[in-house]
């Protein structure tokens, strides 16, 4: 029998940003009748289809006229495209697999569904598909899929398909496996070899995420450290340490300038913030840390750490061995990929910890020298702990994410 989901009214079921408003900028609130797809097509709100027996969820983009004639979906050339492409793999598009796309009645003459039919869709369907059927791995088809899962959660801009697709999540919110592809109606117009090939690789890696465990990321425990005296009794015991500040902006020649506040990650389980303090006998702990050489250091974009430290703390940092964006781009050099947010992401499947932050770590206008309103968020009620969370959180994930890029890479230390 195959499983059939009954629309529901899913009013209610709205994102972040939509649960203050309850409604877009535009003033529609997300549903079906806002919406108004249905009222054009033969499959109206079409419902999902597949015996889903390995537990895969694939997510397309809309049907097309022959699955709104039919009331199924991957009907016509491009589904049996897919269907032949799973069937090498041994896995039966609808036997094994559950189908639903991102919107789910037919956009008219098959045009691309736009932003807020897919926002609808969202709040309206796939999300309480996702919810209901709990899927093992969840496979987005193209842009709209990709949109879909991801558009409400990611903040800013999330680039396109090219960016994401090959990439094995554990998303942590939903529990499982994510893997953007292409869609197969790109593969189909595409006649280089090569999109074919990775299409092919990529839809290999999602039917290999059906067999393996979804692993948990673990929280980090984070100590606050009001003085740093503590630093100095771990000293002894510390053979690696990541490390990250929080600045009040990009570059610290400018007069002005200072380092809030850092972090520390020695171990996956022990993460160490503390606001940067004024005397150089307050920071001594954590600069004899950097000047210890038997300790090797770990940062995301480590120029970073290393020029704040010469020019504010006047200390220069020894035995540099991982640099995590540097690491990020020799594993993969697509455009765009190495932030610590998106590899954060693609690899321990936490999405926008930092959006409350962010805003006010980005100085004003173009120059590198520009100062940036941080001091003015730690002003704020309960703003100091939030950006020593964020500084001991992006210093945590660099930890982890170097240890895995090492295990990956077989090396312990980036030969510079
Ligand atoms: N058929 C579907 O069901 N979805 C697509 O995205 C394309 C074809």
């Amino acid at each position: 029998m195959l499983h059939g989901c009954k629309h529901r009214n899913m009013e209610g079921f709205f994102t972040k940003k939509q649960t203050k408003s309850k409604s877009r900028p535009g003033g529609k609130v997300l549903s079906c009748a806002s919406c108004g797809l249905y009222k054009g097509c033969t499959s109206a709100k079409m419902e999902p289809f597949g015996n889903f027996k390995k537990g895969i969820l694939n997510i397309g983009e809309a049907p097309g006229e022959i699955e709104d004639s039919r009331g199924k979906q991957w009907q016509g050339k491009t589904g049996r495209l897919l269907k032949r492409a799973y069937d090498k793999l041994g896995i039966d598009l609808f036997e094994d697999c559950l189908n639903i796309n991102a919107v789910n009645c037919r956009p008219p003459d098959n045009r691309t569904p736009t932003p807020y039919e897919i926002d609808c869709c969202r709040a309206v369907i796939v999300r309480k598909v996702i919810e209901e059927y709990q899927p093992k791995v969840i496979v987005l088809f193209g842009n709209a899929a990709l949109q879909s899962f991801l558009g409400d959660r990611w903040e800013g801009d999330m680039g396109g398909i090219t960016k994401w697709r090959g990439w094995k999540i554990p998303d942590q919110d939903f529990k499982c496996w994510v893997v953007p592809v292409f869609h197969p109606s790109y593969v189909l117009r595409e006649s280089e070899p090569h999109v074919d090939i990775t299409w092919k690789g990529d839809l290999e890696t999602a039917i290999s995420a059906a067999s393996e465990p979804w692993p948990r990321t673990p929280a980090p425990s984070i100590e606050y450290l009001e003085d740093l005296s503590l630093l100095a009794k771990y000293q002894p015991s510390i053979g690696e340490m990541a490390f990250d500040y929080e600045t009040t902006g990009l570059k610290p020649h400018m007069e002005g300038h200072q380092i809030v506040c850092g972090a520390i990650t020695i171990t996956p389980e022990r993460t160490f913030a503390f606001m940067m303090p004024k005397t150089r006998k307050g920071m001594r702990p954590f600069t004899d840390l950097l000047q210890d050489e038997r300790i090797m250091k770990m940062a995301h974009n480590m120029k970073y750490e290393d020029t704040w430290s010469i020019e504010k703390l006047r200390t220069e940092v020894r035995n540099w061995g991982w640099d995590s964006m540097l690491a990020a781009h020799v594993l993969d050099n697509r455009k765009y990929i190495t932030g610590l947010k998106f590899q954060t992401y693609i690899n321990f499947g936490i999405v926008d910890y930092a959006s409350e932050v962010t805003p006010y770590l980005k100085g004003k206008g173009k120059s590198g020298n520009a100062i940036n309103s941080v001091i003015a968020f730690i002003a704020k009620p309960g703003g100091q702990k939030k950006l020593l969370e964020y500084c001991a959180l992006d210093s945590y994930y660099q930890f982890l994410l170097a240890k895995k890029q090492m295990d990956i890479m077989q090396y312990d230390f980036l030969p510079f």
